[in-house]
């Protein structure tokens, strides 16, 4: 009799087992069930695309609009121009790239330290330095305007780049735009993406195609880099929360990055401005 009831103790307990294999197992999942994306693992680009979706109208800033979602563009001047090395920020006789900003007065404490933070972020391992302006000609202008945006590499004299209160004030999207701010477009813009990635053209919403456009860029001799900072992530407009960007071979890579810069990241930035690598 007591093995009967130890038989049934085991039993019951082996099925409870088995239920919650079955309720907690992430694969199982009703028809539409789509992959499941922690907040923390949210690309800097899905937190800009969602304030900046926001948005009615994508005129930012005078004439300027966005193009790709964060990059602003005077009429008339393509994103293009900046890799033919015409829009950089000049180099110093030290060494290092210096770009001098001024930041707004409506950044609270807390703000200007997430915001030296992304900062810090570009400059480790890297020549680039953030000096705050004092006279020099060229600067960029840190305000909380709509949305997070910013032109694309030196544009001479004052050039805005926005970074709305509270949304855009996170140290990777901070980094993110401060990589625009230095030249680069988005990872996925390459000319040679379609050998990595699968653009799902029919899962984009049909107003955001001219998004996923490509460019053009000097790839700088540096391998495709999934977890570019720069990176659009796997559900970047999507029209009905279906994967719009997808790793080819393997499904598994993750794409885009929350926080910080890549490695190669670090080095496309050093070979842009023809700086040694440096060990962070
Ligand atoms: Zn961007």
């Amino acid at each position: 009799m007591e093995q009967i009831i130890l038989l049934c103790m085991v039993s019951i307990c082996l099925s409870a087992v088995q239920a919650q294999k079955f309720l907690f197992n992430q694969k199982w999942g009703p028809a539409g069930y789509k992959e499941w994306r922690g907040v923390n693992e949210e690309t800097a680009m899905d937190k800009i695309i969602k304030t900046n979706e926001l948005k009615a109208t994508q005129i930012i800033d005078g004439a300027a609009t966005l193009r790709e979602g964060d990059i602003a563009v005077s009429s008339g001047r393509a994103p293009k121009i900046c890799f033919a090395r015409s829009c950089l920020w000049s180099k110093s006789v030290d060494g290092h790239v210096y770009i001098a900003y001024n930041l707004s007065p409506e950044y609270n404490e807390m703000d200007t330290m997430l915001i030296k933070t992304g900062m810090a972020n570009i400059e480790q391992g890297t020549c680039v330095r953030f000096v705050p302006r004092t006279h020099q000609r060229d600067y960029i202008d840190i305000q909380p305007k709509s949305g997070c945006w910013s032109y694309l590499g030196a544009r001479g004299g004052r050039q805005t780049v926005s970074l709305q209160i509270p949304n855009c004030v996170q140290v990777g999207v901070v980094s993110h735009e401060f990589m625009h701010t230095l030249g680069f477009v988005h990872e996925q813009s390459r000319l040679d993406r379609d050998n990595y990635v699968t653009i799902m053209w029919p899962n984009i919403s049909r107003d955001r195609l001219r998004n996923f456009e490509k460019f053009r860029t000097d790839t700088l001799g540096l391998p495709y880099d999934y977890g570019s900072i720069l990176h659009f992530g796997k559900y970047a407009y999507s029209q009905r929360g279906e994967a719009t960007i997808l790793p080819k071979d393997n499904n598994n890579i993750q794409l885009g990055q929350a926080l910080s810069l890549s490695h190669i990241d670090r080095l496309k930035i050093n070979r842009l401005y023809n700086c040694d690598d440096m060990d962070d």
